[in-house]
């Protein structure tokens, strides 16, 4: 069931999506070369902690850390450990943050220094393709409109999409109804409804659709190794469109 959140619960999430963007922006300055991810996931978990906040991720199913730290093939659920970044890498970090019992998510893609022009094109229409999908959200659309316009826009540019994985509703719980995949048919699935948050997350990849889980059975990477990216909002059906939680 897909739930319609109150004017109460809506002010709870906008909160919690401005913690999960203003994480985003405290630690942005700390990607460059030479940093070890396990201090920024720390730096993460401390500021949204400082927020009144939880992050969303520790403990979820087990996983250990507050952040998903991503690096080149990896698509998404990299764990942080001890390992530093290199001028070259694309690293996406993905925050969620749980503020009186309701949660933001957003994930980015940021560049370690300089990186080549593969890796810049990859990340520029991972992001558009994200755009492509917010646009679509209004009351009477359907989820499948979302999908269509991501998987249209990724097969464009010739990007590869992950279809394992999907955007979902966000509420109480980090994961809800429905499924938001990142293809589609247009005019199908469920249809939006004012009140409704959903998370519209592409990850798409410079070579082909094809993923693995690799032996922590978290981290997701790509199967023939090429660079993947991620980038996520938490979305808010309005009454004529959306408004971006998770923005600024
Ligand atoms: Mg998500
Ligand atoms: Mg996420």
């Amino acid at each position: 069931m897909i739930s319609i959140k109150s004017k109460r619960e809506i002010e709870l999430m906008e909160i919690a999506g401005s913690i999960v963007y203003q994480t985003h922006q405290h630690i942005k300055p700390l990607i460059k070369p030479g940093a070890n991810i396990l201090d920024i996931d720390l730096e993460a978990e401390k500021f949204i902690i400082s927020k009144g906040a939880i992050p969303s991720f520790k403990g979820y199913e087990g996983f250990p850390n507050a952040t998903c730290i991503s690096i080149n093939e990896e698509v998404v659920h990299g764990i942080p450990t001890n390992r530093k970044l290199k001028k070259g890498d694309i690293v996406s970090i993905d925050i969620g943050a749980n503020y009186k019992g309701y949660h933001g998510d957003s994930a980015w893609s940021y560049a370690v220094g300089k990186i080549d022009d593969d890796k810049k094109y990859l990340m520029e229409h991972t992001e558009k393709a994200l755009w492509q999908g917010i646009k679509q959200v209004k009351p009477g659309a359907r989820i499948g409109d979302i999908g269509y316009a991501i998987e249209k826009y990724a097969n464009e540019h010739n990007l590869g999409i992950v279809r394992e994985l999907c955007g979902h509703g966000v509420g109480n719980h980090l994961h809800e109804d429905p499924d938001v995949p990142n293809y589609g048919v247009l005019g199908t699935g469920a249809v939006l409804k004012e009140g409704m948050v959903i998370a519209i997350e592409p990850m798409l990849n410079l070579g082909s659709d094809d993923i693995v889980l690799e032996d922590n059975d978290w981290t997701v990477t790509t199967l023939d190794n090429k660079p993947s990216a991620h980038f996520e909002h938490t979305v808010l059906v309005t009454k004529d469109g959306y408004k971006i939680l998770t923005g600024e």
